[in-house]
This record gives C-alpha cells, structure tokens and sequence, in this order.
C-alpha cells in the first residue's frame, strides 16, 4: 500500500460531463451566495421596519405614566396656549404632559403652531430642551409611578 508518486502527478483528461457538473455546481453555490444575499437584505430591512415602527411608536404611544393622548393634547390646547402667554393656570401635571407631548409628538406641535403661531417659541424651547433630557425623562417617569 504505498504511494506511487507518479499517481499524484498523473494528469489525465477528465471523464465526460465533469467539466459540465463541476460548472453546474459552482453555478448553484452564486445561486446559494445571491439568496443568502437576498436572505441578508430581508433580515436587515426586516430590523430596520421594526426599529422604524418601535420609534414611531415611542414618540407617538403614551408609554409614560401621565402621558397623555393626541386627543387629549388636542383638547387643551387653548388652555394650554392661555398657560403659555402667562393669563390662564393650569394645573401643572397637565402643563408638563402637554409640553412633553408637544415635543414629541410632530403631528401636535404643527397643530398647535398652526392654531397659535408663536406660541411655542418663547413656553415650549426650554421647557422641552430640559424635558428632553434623559435623566429628566427618567426622574420623571419615577415621579409619576410613585
Ligand atoms: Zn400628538
């Protein structure tokens, strides 16, 4: 059982349809390469759409406690405006929920600013500079659930 060394080095033509099954080989592995590709695209816009739609839903669900509603953001906004221009009180839980949701949520804030231009600028700038804060977002949070 010993190795001739001229085996090893003995070329010889290749037997019918290897060439052609070697071909069709490297043929299915692109095949298999591309719908990996395909499969890695899927993944990554499949990550991407829940990121999107986890942040869509961050910035619009009321996830905080005491935050409040587009509904009910919409339903104070004159109070709200009449707090802002300093001749109206309004209870300060409210006041907090409503420039916490006018920052961010876009859909209220361009409605509010088309009802009362203006009216932002000056109350919602600091108000929702600080409030945007993380670690006031936080001991926010830790307030209202206690
Ligand atoms: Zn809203």
């Amino acid at each position: 059982m010993s190795d001739s060394p001229q085996q090893s080095d003995d070329w010889t033509n290749c037997p019918e349809g290897v060439l052609t099954s070697l071909g069709h080989r490297l043929r299915v592995d692109e095949a298999r390469d591309q719908s990996a590709q395909v499969m890695r695209s899927v993944v990554a816009l499949g990550v991407l759409v829940v990121v999107g739609a986890g942040t869509a839903w961050w910035l619009t669900a009321p996830n905080l406690p005491g935050e409040i509603t587009c509904a009910e953001c919409h339903s104070h906004f004159a109070e709200y405006h009449g707090h802002l221009a300093g001749n109206a009180t309004v209870d300060p839980d409210l006041a907090t929920s409503m420039a916490h949701h006018l920052e961010v949520c876009g859909a209220c804030r361009a409605k509010f600013k088309q009802q009362f231009p203006g009216a932002l600028q000056a109350g919602l700038k600091d108000a929702g500079r600080w409030l945007s804060r993380s670690d006031v977002q936080l001991a926010w949070a830790i307030i209202r659930a206690g």
